[in-house]
């Protein structure tokens, strides 16, 4: 048993641990950081990156499928599973090389092996006693099961990013933003996908129009969708596995895809025993995230709120500043983009209209719906989708919803535009370059205020 002394001990080093652990060896803290994995957690490793990197794939494949319609001769023949995941690993390990490198510098010390809050300031791994004057708790999330048992032919995210075949039909539980984004993969490579969602809509964390979008996308696509509908049973065959529903409907598929939600991973590691309070496995915090233990912090999935790597990342940097007394601007929720990666993609910020009606008064709150069909780059890559913008009336932008392809990379001028509290009339006069997807953002805001160039008022 040997102990240590730091400034600061980061329990995981997922996206809200390393960044946290970053910004406070920026600031010329001392840091201890324990990860029993491996540096930059679910995001790196199986989230955010290794699943782009298969979309891309995927998206590869449909252009290979759709060359003749813009006249390139080409012949798509089939996906090489082996070939699609040395592309992605050869991803995610340059990124790996490129994060540890950060990580290995003076003022951070890495602790391989899995702690435990031992003391209130205290983490113990391998024996080992780390003390901090600070303490950030970071142990992320693990997939939600309902109950069933995974294994075999009934996977979560984590087997379905090892597959090394493209099944011949799936069946997905949850059309959220892992469900659908698995389901886009999936019929991209060619399988049939059906997903099996309890809400009357798919990703029914977004706006209806967004909803509405995707589904019609989907259909197009052939991927089926049963909606309003739950579980009851799941059954493992030899041969496959059936999904029985409530309403008595059975779905059979080779591989079932369990993506309704991820829990918090915070049960186990003395949390509890050393008094943190906690509330159905989230750690609670303030609004400056901390514990109810004082110099005891928690970001990341662990915290109830949005589970994104970008608030993480953000909290992370929040709190070393908030050690350091650097009195940062708290993370706010509201202001949080949010994508949804799948062909096409959804991207928002803010409120929903219906979130907005609830917040502001059904009648303080107006909407417009630019089409991309009036856009002409959406014309070129040959997508379909709108941006749905809400404002408060005489007030700010309060929300904003894209559907399209690449719709993702619009996200940073709507984060902007909403977290500015930019009104419709200060974003109509700046210029859009033409002719980009982008435009579509201008378009909306200049019909917003009442000057609509190509669509109609
Ligand atoms: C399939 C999938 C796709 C996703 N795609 C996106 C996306 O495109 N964009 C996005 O923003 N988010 C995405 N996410 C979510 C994103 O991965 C998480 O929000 C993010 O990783 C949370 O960061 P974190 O630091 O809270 O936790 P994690 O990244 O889960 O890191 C926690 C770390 O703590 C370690 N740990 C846990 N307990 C201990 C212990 N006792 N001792 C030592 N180490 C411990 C773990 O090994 C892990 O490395 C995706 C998630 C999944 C599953």
């Amino acid at each position: 048993m040997s102990d240590q002394n730091f400034d600061l001990v980061i329990l995981g080093s997922g996206s809200g641990g390393y960044a946290a652990a970053l910004r406070a060896a920026q600031l010329d803290m001392k840091v201890a950081l324990v990860e029993k994995d491996k540096v930059g957690g679910t995001c790196l490793h199986k989230g955010c990156i290794p699943t782009k990197a298969l979309l891309h794939s995927a998206e590869v494949a449909d252009v290979t499928k759709e060359a003749s319609h813009y006249g390139v001769n080409a012949t798509f023949q089939s996906i090489d599973m082996g070939a699609v995941n040395a592309y992605r690993d050869g991803i995610v390990d340059k990124l790996y090389k490129g994060l540890s490198g950060l990580v290995n510098q003076k003022n951070i010390t890495l602790f391989q092996g899995e702690g435990r809050l031992t003391g209130p300031k205290t983490i113990t791994v391998n024996g080992e006693n780390l003390t901090g004057k600070n303490v950030i708790l970071a142990t992320g999330s693990n997939t939600r099961t309902l109950g069933i048992e995974i294994g075999g032919r009934v996977i979560t995210s984590d087997q379905a990013l090892q597959m090394d075949f493209v099944p011949s039909r799936v069946a997905i539980l949850g059309g959220g933003v892992i469900g659908v984004e698995f389901a886009s993969i999936w019929r991209s490579f060619g399988a049939e996908v059906v997903i099996i969602e309890g809400a009357d809509r798919l990703v029914p964390n977004e706006d209806p129009a967004m909803s509405k979008g995707l589904e019609r996308a989907y259909r197009k696509r052939g991927i089926e969708f049963k909606l309003g509908n739950k579980f009851k049973t799941v059954t493992q065959l030899p041969t496959g596995v059936t999904v029985e529903l409530e309403n008595g409907d059975q779905v059979t598929a080779e591989i079932l895809l369990v993506a309704v939600g991820r829990g918090p991973n915070a049960t186990g590691f003395g949390f509890e025993e050393q008094g943190v309070a906690m509330d159905r496995g989230f750690v609670l915090t303030n609004d400056r995230l901390e514990t109810n233990l004082s110099g005891v912090y928690a970001v990341g999935d662990i915290v109830p709120g949005l589970q994104l790597a970008h608030r993480g990342f953000m909290q992370g940097i929040f709190v070393a500043e908030e050690i350091a007394g650097l009195k940062p601007i708290k993370v706010d929720e509201y202001g949080i983009p949010r994508v949804t990666y799948c062909e096409p993609e959804i991207a928002s910020v803010g409120l929903t209209e219906a979130q907005a009606k609830e917040k502001f008064g059904a009648d303080k709150v107006s909407t417009y719906e630019y089409n991309l069909a009036g856009n002409g780059k959406s014309n070129i890559l040959g997508t379909a989708g709108v941006v749905k913008l809400i404002r408060e009336i005489n007030g700010p932008v309060i929300g904003f919803h894209m559907i399209g392809s690449r719709a993702g990379e619009q996200i940073g001028e709507a984060q902007l535009i909403v977290n500015w509290e930019a009104y419709p009339e200060d974003v109509a006069p700046l210029i859009h370059a033409h002719p980009t997807m982008n435009e579509a953002i201008g378009e909306a805001h200049l019909a917003l205020a009442g000057k609509p160039l190509h669509a109609h008022a």
